[in-house]
């Protein structure tokens, strides 16, 4: 069986500046970590020449495939609020893309591939850990209904990455609608390179809002799809943990999962990630900060507008109109989580009331919202008079069963999987990825494990990144 990649790359067609040409460094000995073969079947590929060993090569990086054009694209971003006028794919290789049979477009990505000319003090490597994360929760996160970057396969290298100690090496093969960031434009436009900001932002358009027309309406409409994104996220209790100008796709995917996490315990001041001090990236904080990419996105195309002037005023009202756009994404995700299909107004301050309730009682978020479902809204931790006023209101439990997973990507779950994975055991990766990628379906016996929170001793408050 031959390995045969359609690939079609309008990314290498654009102005050269926008990217560097960059095979994937090859490895020593490349080993099966995942295949996912409904990815490939999504993406128009034959999963059977995709269980090849030719195939292993192509996503360790020690073979091209034929109409692949690998190359490194070139971004920078604010990181944690900061300018860094340089970033671009540091670890990362695009080997092209593909057109599915549904018609849209993807990326197929090496991520811990090699060093590349952005890869500045980095190795290029990704060590498992890392790879693992990211393959359980972007196919958790889609499992769930979430626009995200998915993973089609993921390898070991048979080399060891340097970090605080020697760990096993691994390349995860990213697929997403694009890679083009915010900080994708921001580069172009610090830069004053006017012609290849119009040639990114027209092939933006064609590719991810072919019914926008105009700059103004892609803004508006990535305006729209990020209040979706973060309020979906938010219903969820996930944290994305570094929501950088350059951790922000155009396309509105969920893209990069660094030191990400699920909530248990739910509060809204929750922080994982060691990095962020200030709790810049906390989940009741995500909101604002999507806003605040926004900003810089709509910064960033300014000089595409004939009148300047007019053309802030102009964006200006535009992402003005995110906080109404997030808030009725919010309430209507909340609400059919309290078992509301048309939440009004007035619900807000009955969800608000029993996430008040949760938070004092540090009611995991999960199962909070699951016991409501399930019709025992004392366990939420709320109080007699918020159940009686819950059910006055007659919720329709189908509804909240729907819009609240049983199973997700729990935090301890996922390190003791890469704990496994580090002494060369993949079953808990197996496991774990069997459950998350069913959350909404009933429990059996090999699920049931990974829907419970952390037990004594499990709970892991801490991520790092890769
Ligand atoms: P991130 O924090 O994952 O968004 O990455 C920020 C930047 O650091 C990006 O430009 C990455 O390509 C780069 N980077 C992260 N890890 C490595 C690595 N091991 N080697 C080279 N570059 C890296
Ligand atoms: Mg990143
Ligand atoms: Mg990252």
């Amino acid at each position: 069986m031959s390995l045969h990649i359609p690939f079609d790359n309008s990314y290498a067609r654009l102005p050269d500046r926008l990217f560097t040409r960059q095979a994937p460094v090859p490895v020593a000995a490349p080993g099966w970590i995942a295949l996912n073969e409904g990815l490939a079947r999504d993406l128009g590929l034959d999963p059977a020449a995709l269980r090849t060993d030719e195939a292993l090569r192509v996503f360790a990086g020690n073979a091209v495939p034929e109409g692949a054009e690998p190359l490194a694209q070139l971004y920078a971003g604010h990181q944690f609020g900061s300018w860094n006028p340089q970033l671009g794919d540091g670890r990362a290789i695009l080997l092209g893309e593909v057109v599915g049979p549904d018609g849209t477009r993807r990326d197929i990505q090496l991520k811990g591939s090699g060093r590349t000319p952005y890869s500045r003090m980095g190795d290029g490597r990704a060590w498992v850990g890392p790879v693992i994360r990211e393959y359980l929760m972007s196919e958790a996160m889609h499992a769930m209904g979430v626009p995200t970057t998915r993973a089609l396969a993921a390898v070991t290298t048979g080399e060891e990455v340097i970090r605080e100690t020697a760990l096993p090496g691994a390349v995860l093969t990213r697929v997403a609608q694009s890679h083009i960031r915010v900080g994708t434009f921001q580069i172009l436009t610090a830069r004053g390179d006017h012609d290849a900001l119009r040639a990114l932002a027209d092939h933006a358009m064609a590719r991810h809002y072919p019914k926008a027309g105009t700059v103004p309406e892609m803004l508006a409409q990535m305006t729209a799809r990020q209040a979706d994104l973060v309020a979906h996220w938010m219903s969820l209790g996930f944290i994305h943990g570094v929501m950088n100008t350059d951790n922000c796709s155009i396309a509105g995917e969920t893209i990069d999962y660094g030191p990400c996490a699920m909530m248990d315990a739910y509060h809204p001041a929750r922080v994982f990630s060691s990095i962020d001090q200030f709790g810049r990236y906390a989940y009741g904080n995500q909101p604002q900060i999507a806003l605040w990419n926004i900003a810089q996105f709509a910064t960033a195309l300014v000089p595409l507008m004939p009148d300047q002037d007019k053309a802030v005023e102009e964006f200006t009202a535009i992402i003005n109109r995110f906080a109404d756009l997030y808030q009725a994404a919010w309430l209507e995700r909340f609400g059919a989580k309290i078992g509301l299909a048309q939440a009004a107004e007035d619900d807000r301050a009955l969800i608000e009331r029993l996430l008040t309730a949760m938070a004092e009682h540090g009611t995991d978020f999960t199962l909070g919202f699951r016991a409501l479902a399930e019709d025992r809204p004392e366990e939420t931790g709320a109080p007699e008079d918020w159940i009686a006023d819950w059910r006055a209101r007659a919720p329709d439990l189908a509804v909240a069963d729907a819009a609240s997973p049983r199973v997700i990507p729990r935090l301890h779950r996922i390190e003791q999987a890469i704990t496994a994975a580090v002494a060369g055991d993949l079953a808990p990766f197996h496991a774990m990825l069997e459950a998350v990628t069913r959350p909404f379906d009933p429990l059996d016996a090999a699920r049931e494990p990974f829907a419970a929170p952390p037990g004594e001793g499990e709970l892991v408050d801490r991520t790092f990144c890769g």
